[in-house]
């Protein structure tokens, strides 16, 4: 199936010059979006995961029905002041100021295999803060997937030696 396809990108939204890519019209799409789940629960095969990680809002949407189909779990990344226990914090730059990722501390587990995934992998600042938290949790890292990889902003580089997954470039 060509997902590009169902991908609709909205030019100058939110701000001009940006060409944002809307992932709605896959998951309004049955098909579409069972197609973009399975890659990723192969993926997640291959990589041996037994737990799911994504942040708010769009990682849920990808991560959750993926947990579903293997049967493991889902650990969300939210924004501060969304979780309600004790959580632990990673900051990461955007284009002004900054933001502040967190996680509950005892989301994941020592040693778990951990699949970090979101709807889109732009400059990487989101899943390299997402990694920093899984780690200090003492999760394994054992892949990042996406649907959508803005190859232009080079968060591919910003990723280092992590294993990547990406359904569809622009
Ligand atoms: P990064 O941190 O620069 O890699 O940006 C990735 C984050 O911003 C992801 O959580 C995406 O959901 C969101 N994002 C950035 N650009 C787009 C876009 O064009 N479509 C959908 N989400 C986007």
């Amino acid at each position: 199936m060509d997902l590009k396809q169902y991908v609709t990108t909205v030019e100058d939204w939110p701000k001009p010059g940006i060409s944002f890519k809307d992932i709605t019209t896959i998951m309004d799409n049955g098909e579409a979006y069972k197609y973009a789940t399975d890659q990723i629960v192969e993926y997640a095969k291959k990589v041996n995961a037994d737990i799911i990680v994504g942040p708010e809002a769009r990682g849920f949407i990808i991560g959750c029905p993926v947990s579903y189909a293997l049967g493991v779990g889902f650990a969300p990344v939210r924004k501060e002041g969304k979780l309600p226990r004790e959580v632990i914090r990673a900051e990461y730059g955007l284009e002004y100021g900054k933001d502040v990722l967190t996680m509950h501390k005892d989301a994941v587990k020592p040693g778990q295999k951990v699949l970090i995934v979101d709807d889109l992998l732009a400059t990487g600042g989101t899943i390299e803060a997402t990694i920093k938290l899984v780690e200090e949790l003492g999760g394994v890292v054992v892949g990042c997937a996406f649907l959508i990889e803005l190859t232009y902003l080079d968060g591919r580089n910003k990723l280092g030696n992590y294993d990547i997954c990406t359904l569809m470039q622009y």
